[in-house]
């Protein structure tokens, strides 16, 4: 697993305490937490860490594309360590987020316009769901 320190550095980000420990939960929770996920997570271990810091430190890893925010959710933004192309699974009923492979897109469907990024979300059931 790369270290949330290399990838802080890759992306230009200074490594402080708060950003290496927040990009380290996103690395080894691979729920997409929330904001408030995260802060009840790292609070007892730094209780000096804020909700806003937590925010504004997240809000500068997507801006230099170390993270990526998910507005799947309409009530709260989820966090995505994974940078890499996929798409995303929403259970409506217990409320979990899935990683899925990104579908195939093809050029016929967007004539005339270059594409930089495409974001796939999905919602429905989810198989555990299904089983019951
Ligand atoms: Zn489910
Ligand atoms: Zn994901």
């Amino acid at each position: 697993m790369t270290e949330a320190i290399d990838i802080l550095n890759s992306h230009n980000i200074r490594p402080s305490v708060q950003r290496i420990a927040i990009l380290k939960y996103l690395l080894e929770h691979r729920i997409h937490p929330t904001v408030d996920d995260i802060y009840l997570a790292l609070n007892p271990t730094m209780p000096t860490l804020s909700k806003t810091t937590v925010y504004n430190v997240l809000r500068n890893l997507v801006e230099n594309g170390a993270v990526l925010a998910l507005t799947i959710d309409e009530k709260n933004v989820r966090y995505d360590a994974d940078i890499s192309s996929h798409a995303h699974f929403r259970c409506q009923s217990c409320g979990e987020l899935y990683d899925l492979k990104q579908p195939t897109m093809s050029d016929e469907n967007t004539p005339g316009f270059e594409i930089e990024n495409v974001h796939v979300y999905y919602w429905g059931k989810c198989p555990k769901c299904m089983k019951k």
